[in-house]
């Protein structure tokens, strides 16, 4: 058996490389990936943009896959058992590590982001209390469970109640998997903001009676309260940052879900002014992982539609390349590693 990854060489240089097999230890299985979804922050880090995801590494957090092999003291999982996995790998002795909040643990490793080889290779190896059982959801949709988790825990990290108004900037995947938890966490109004119709259109289509604008027509006098309740950012570029940060009611929470550059030009002088919350909200714990698997089988939005694109395994820097040269035609595209279809 041989283990073969598509290495990011270098920014926009993608290679097929055999990659190691390591033998599960005693609490760690292996997998056989089987779907791998590509991420923003993949496409980031493929064009040198993501502060800390760089080249040299095998990309891809977002991926399924069986249980061929398991150490001796797994009991959680089975041979056999079609898996999802949660790639943060925490030190579990650290300050966050010890107060419920591992996902900022101080020595944070993340598979395919920051040391740890991801999922666009063929198998690998992972301590088996971060594979959850996807059971009878189907394994295409299981993929968005780790993007659906990042919009669970962003919700989570807010005041969000039900019948709050909110406004959502950005409807890329995570922006569109935020609005559809909040639509289905009773929010009364929800304002999406997107430049491409295409991408407000399928929102739409998704959760009916949600507002969608082109930026130019966002308008206060969409809410009822002097603006929003909540605002979600989740684009990261200065510009949307500065949007959410013009539009939040003085006194409330924006919840910063896009990762953005190491500088920015936001307007911070309206932060201190209007006493806005700026919290920030990166990945997801546990709870958020089962909360999105859960909402994932109950399957009462049309999951599905998000998947537009699905390539081989051999066509890794051809999936890459589309999506940036097409982007509004592509939205969640995912890698068959074991070539399933
Ligand atoms: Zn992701
Ligand atoms: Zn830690």
């Amino acid at each position: 058996m041989k283990n073969m990854g598509w290495l990011l060489k270098d920014i926009k240089k993608l290679e097929l490389i055999e990659t190691p097999l390591e033998k599960p230890k005693e609490n760690d299985v292996l997998l056989e990936v089987i779907y791998a979804g590509i991420c923003g922050s993949d496409l980031h880090a493929y064009l040198g943009e993501h502060p800390f995801v760089k080249p040299g590494i095998v990309l891809g957090h977002e991926f399924v896959g069986k249980v061929i092999e398991k150490g001796e003291n797994v009991r959680n999982v089975d041979l056999n058992d079609v898996v999802v996995i949660e790639p943060s790998l925490t030190c579990g002795i650290c300050y966050n590590c010890t107060h419920g909040r591992y996902n900022i643990c101080k020595n944070l490793d993340v598979i395919g982001c920051t040391k740890t080889n991801g999922g666009f290779q063929k198998y690998i190896k992972i301590p088996s209390h971060k594979v959850y059982k996807v059971n009878e959801v189907p394994l295409k949709r299981a993929v968005l469970t780790e993007p659906l988790a990042v919009a669970v825990h962003g919700v989570r990290r807010s005041s969000f109640k039900p019948g709050d108004e909110v406004l959502v900037i950005g409807s890329g995947p995570i922006g569109l998997l935020t609005t559809i938890f909040l639509y289905l966490s009773s929010a009364k109004k929800i304002v999406l903001v997107d430049v491409l119709d295409k991408r407000l259109n399928l929102a739409k289509n998704l959760c009916p009676g949600i507002i969608t604008v082109k930026p130019e027509n966002l308008n206060l006098s969409l809410f009822t309260q002097e603006g929003p309740d909540l605002v979600f950012e989740c684009v990261g570029v200065d510009q949307t940052i500065n949007l959410a940060i013009e539009y939040a009611r003085k006194g409330t929470d924006i919840i910063l879900m896009g990762v953005p550059k190491e500088i920015s030009m936001a307007k911070l002088i309206y932060i201190q002014d209007r006493e806005l919350n700026l919290k920030g909200s990166l990945m997801y714990t546990k709870d958020d992982y089962l909360i999105a698997l859960e909402l994932l089988r109950k399957n009462q939005v049309n999951y599905e539609a998000l998947i537009t694109h699905i390539y081989p395994f051999d066509k890794v820097p051809q999936a890459f390349e589309d999506i940036l040269n097409y982007k509004d035609q592509y939205f969640k595209v995912i890698i068959d590693v074991k070539g399933e279809n």
